[in-house]
């Protein structure tokens, strides 16, 4: 089966980076060769981000990586989405100049001129509003387009907001909020096989991702403490607890902790008489 997937791009190297975590490395002919093994089940195509939804929705490909914004841009039925890869976040805005009074979308008049390269979100968001646009159509760099007095607003991705400051642009909504998404053709999937293939790797990207803000912590702790360590280490199902051959005085605690809790877990179980304790990344997590 095939699996298309940006060539150049913010979405490119995240994609294959995760492939490769998820035991799918990409395995290149020649350089700059366009198709490459994705492990031993897969065909990877490399084609941009922006053309993902339309060869998958006409099943050149059956499943795909690109933005959630590139994905409700083109809104094909054949395309669903599988799964949020949590890379790739921005936001498509509304933004107008500086100088300009106006402070939401709704204030904008109707015919108001609009410079953006997502057209059909555009258009949508601004009915959904009541307000009759009119786009006018640009591939990038839309924020020039109000200071040339050819657009009113634009709709734009930004992720940090700078370049719009930089361009003498304000925010005054949000249309979106996108990441990279996994997406499939939906005929596809009404066979069997390869509903079993999209489940397949479904849970071998998932359980990348679910790893990543993870840590596993093992530590030796008093046997008379372990009631407090059990509340301190809650674990996925409690921690696992391993005798230490020292006459039974200590055990070893071992459970996942989730990186932001761990300064303070380390820190509670230290008060608790802990001793060699470890923290170590996590490649994959299947609860
Ligand atoms: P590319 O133009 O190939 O770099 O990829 C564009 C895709 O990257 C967009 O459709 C978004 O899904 C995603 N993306 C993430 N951050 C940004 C950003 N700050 N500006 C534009 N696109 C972004």
């Amino acid at each position: 089966m095939r699996i298309a997937i940006p060539n150049k791009g913010r979405l490119s190297e995240e994609s294959l980076k995760l492939f490769e975590k998820a035991g799918l490395r990409a395995q290149f002919r020649a350089d700059r060769a366009l198709v490459a093994r994705l492990g031993s089940h897969f065909q990877a195509i490399f084609v941009r981000a922006q053309d993902i939804p339309e060869f998958v929705a006409d099943g050149a490909a059956e499943f795909g990586i690109t933005g959630a914004d590139l994905v409700q841009e083109n809104a094909r039925p054949e395309v669903e989405e599988l799964l949020d890869l949590g890379f790739g976040q921005c936001r498509l805005i509304v933004a107008v100049r500086d100088e300009s009074p106006v402070q939401s979308p709704a204030e904008l008049p109707e015919g108001t001129r609009v410079a953006t390269s997502f057209p059909g979100l555009a258009k949508r968001y601004f009915a959904s509003l009541g307000t009759a646009i009119r786009v006018v159509p640009v591939s990038g760099a839309a924020e020039i387009a109000p200071h040339l007095g050819v657009a009113d607003v634009i709709v734009d991705l930004t992720s940090t907001g700078s370049t719009l400051r930089v361009n003498g642009l304000r925010e005054v909504g949000t249309i979106l909020d996108s990441s990279a998404r996994l997406v499939a053709n939906t005929k596809a999937l009404e066979v069997d096989d390869a509903r079993r293939v999209a489940s397949d790797l479904t849970t071998a990207l998932e359980s990348v991702l679910r790893a990543r803000r993870k840590r596993y912590l093992m530590s030796n702790v008093p046997r008379d403490r372990l009631d407090e360590v059990r509340r301190v280490l809650p674990g996925i199902s409690g921690p696992t607890i391993v005798d230490v051959l020292d006459q039974g005085r200590w055990v070893a605690a071992h459970a996942v902790v989730d990186e932001d809790e761990l300064y303070d877990t380390i820190a509670r179980l230290k008060a608790l008489g802990a001793e060699g304790i470890l923290v170590t990344r996590i490649e994959r997590l299947l609860p």
